[in-house]
């Protein structure tokens, strides 16, 4: 499932291809994703140049004057530069056609979607409820204490919850608690000012570790065939349940919370 790194590595590969650009037209293969794509939207694209691109939690978002798109990638999203004589494939199911290059969405599950709207993006129903970005500055220790106070939820699935941060996923969670040395079972309450401390530095560690990996497969976001952009990446816990903890070699614990896959050291991790 692309992640946030994921996202801001497919904003950064595809903005310097479109942004500026004139839109002639929004090809729309299936509009059935997780919402329908607006039936308006090809005659209100037509003709508007992509001002600018931005990235809110796991939103891209497209600026024209006059409203914004908002793409989601779901579960199997991907974006990409295609040429434009290029033929589509089964699963692309809407092209953003430029000048002299086409933003092609491609998704098998289809529990993405492409949204509009004329408001202030930041006040759309999907957006408004998000808490801060895990990179910027207002996302500090300071934030993350008193936003735990009297929480009795473990501590990752408060992480997890966008409320509280967007963009902390499972596997970004359990790396982090990892270098943090907090359990993932741990209440949130329960975390002293230090701990939140360490906490968001490894947050911000491992997803700028992520971001940056992904910034090595910039050029797959052009050509090659659709799946750019999702970097293997070094894991130190996340899908390591029975080996040995990179730290003291003990074995790791792996637990289902919430339905997600939780791995952690019970002596590194407290
Ligand atoms: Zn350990």
């Amino acid at each position: 499932m692309p992640e946030l790194p994921e996202v801001e590595t497919t904003l950064r590969g595809i903005a310097p291809h479109i942004q500026g650009r004139k839109v002639l037209s929004l090809i729309v293969r299936q509009p059935s994703l997780r919402w329908p794509i607006p039936a308006d939207l090809a005659s209100q694209l037509a003709g508007k140049k992509l001002r600018a691109l931005s990235r809110r939690g796991k939103y891209l978002l497209l600026h024209f004057d006059t409203g914004t798109a908002l793409i989601h990638l779901g579960m199997s999203g991907s974006l990409r530069i295609a040429q434009p004589d290029e033929p589509a494939a089964v699963h692309d199911h809407f092209d953003l056609v430029f000048n002299e290059s086409v933003l092609r969405y491609r998704d098998p599950r289809r529990f993405g979607c492409l949204l509009w709207t004329d408001e202030p993006v930041e006040a759309h129903r999907l957006l408004s409820h998000l808490g801060p970005e895990p990179l910027s500055d207002i996302f500090d220790g300071d934030y993350l204490f008193r936003r735990s106070r009297q929480r009795r939820v473990p501590v990752k699935q408060f992480l997890m919850d966008s409320k509280t941060v967007v963009g902390v996923g499972n596997i970004y969670a359990n790396e982090a608690l990892f270098l943090a040395e907090i359990k993932p079972i741990r209440k949130a309450g329960a975390l002293t000012r230090k701990e939140c401390e360490r906490l968001v530095e490894k947050i911000k560690q491992v997803l700028q570790r992520a971001i940056d990996q992904g910034g090595t497969t910039l050029r797959d976001f052009v050509g090659g065939d659709g799946q750019p952009g999702y970097f293997a990446q070094e894991l130190l816990v996340y899908g390591r349940g029975g080996l040995a903890c990179p730290s003291c070699e003990r074995a790791l614990k792996e637990i289902r919370m919430n339905n997600r896959s939780s791995v952690y050291c019970v002596s590194c991790q407290r």
